[in-house]
């Protein structure tokens, strides 16, 4: 049976960056013929919304804005153009809320490329609200018997972690190293490198970040805060001390983006995920050269690869640990995740 659509909601509102956000009620939007209204059930929080919510990035947000990108739920409304989508469907709004379909990029399945995209969360409203909407082609597809809670945290950091993983061009048996694995998209990438059979090096700081990438399948852990040579340490985890095939850069600081090239393996790739403010990449022209290595940038991922990054959780072989708050609690989330204290993923209850 159809649910009943309130006119107002609860919101999480960015009312002006640099400043912390607003609980309060704001009216639930009607969906363009295009799009679908999603009841919103939970959310994960991104480090991308705390970087919309402080300003930080070369690009300017909407203001006043609803943030989040990892929005689980169910779909309430459709537009009249909407064929495809059932009222009552399980869905995601993620990042890329959607695209023109159209231009060279979105012909190619490029579509995070397009520049009509429209990102939730950032150009417009996202899922830190009870009713967001997206437009139906982007929408994520959830499977009925996927869990909402748990898989919420998929529609950004498991999509993006997957798309950086087959962009690096690791196969099984290879060593990937993951820098900022105790994050959320870290936490995430431990998943995926596991269940496609890579020996993982996992490199952040702290007891409580290896212990849990140890049990999301790291087979090694470097602590960037306490070792005497990141690059040296690295190297010495791969068992011919060559270094690994590939790096999936998720850290949010900028150093690690400047000693990838120096410690992946000759003919290695390195994969700039992770979006610090300001920040630089930086490589030795000498070493880069006769090495060959690449290095590329990976940016979310395409309905295809959010399709298959999905399948993988429904299977069963994704399992990130997170916690859950109320919607109404998610500054102190911020504050937490400020202080790169959050190990693995944070979950917004919509409820309470
Ligand atoms: P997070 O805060 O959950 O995790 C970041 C991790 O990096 C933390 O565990 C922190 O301890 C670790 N870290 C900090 N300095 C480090 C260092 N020197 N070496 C190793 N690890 C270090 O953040 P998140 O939600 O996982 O997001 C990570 C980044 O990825 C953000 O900048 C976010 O905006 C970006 N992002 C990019 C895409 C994309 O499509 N390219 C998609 C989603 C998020
Ligand atoms: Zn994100």
């Amino acid at each position: 049976m159809a649910q009943e659509i309130p006119t107002e909601q609860w919101a999480q509102v960015v009312e002006e960056t640099g400043k912390p956000v607003v609980y309060k009620k704001i009216p639930v939007q009607k969906p363009g013929p295009d799009e679908v209204l999603v009841n919103v059930k939970y959310s994960g929080v991104c480090h991308t919304d705390l970087h919309a919510v402080n300003g930080d990035w070369p690009l300017a947000t909407k203001l006043p804005l609803v943030g989040g990108h990892e929005g689980a739920g169910v779909v309430v409304a459709r537009g009249s153009l909407v064929e495809d989508v059932e009222i009552g469907d399980y869905a995601g709004i993620k990042w890329i809320n959607g695209t023109c379909l159209n231009c060279t990029f979105c012909q190619q399945s490029d579509e995070p490329l397009c520049a009509k995209a429209l990102l939730s969360g950032y150009t417009v409203d996202g899922s830190f609200q009870q009713y967001a909407i997206a437009k139906a082609a982007h929408i994520a597809r959830i499977p009925k018997d996927c869990d909402l809670e748990a898989i919420s945290p998929i529609l950004c950091a498991g999509i993006t972690v997957y798309k950086g993983l087959k962009e690096s061009g690791v196969r099984p048996g290879q060593t990937v190293a993951i820098v900022g694995a105790g994050g959320g998209l870290g936490s995430m990438a431990c998943q995926y490198a596991k269940a496609m059979g890579l020996d993982i090096i996992a490199i952040d700081a702290g007891d409580e970040k290896k212990a849990m990438t140890a049990k999301l399948g790291a087979q090694h852990f470097v602590d960037f805060s306490t070792s005497k040579n990141v690059v040296s340490d690295v190297k010495a985890a791969t068992s011919d001390g060559l270094g690994p095939h590939a790096v999936i850069l998720v850290a949010v600081n900028e150093k690690p983006f400047q000693q990838a090239a120096e410690y992946v393996r000759p003919r290695g790739t390195v994969v700039a995920i992770g979006l610090p403010a300001g920040a630089y990449l930086r490589a030795p022209v000498f070493e880069s050269v006769i090495k060959m290595i690449t290095i590329k940038g990976s940016y979310v991922g395409n309905r295809s690869d959010s399709a298959e990054a999905i399948e993988f959780f429904r299977r069963g072989l994704i399992k990130a640990p997170f916690k859950t708050v109320g919607l109404s609690e998610l500054q102190s989330v911020y504050d937490l995740m400020q202080k790169g204290a959050i190990a693995g993923r944070y979950v917004v209850d919509t409820s309470r």
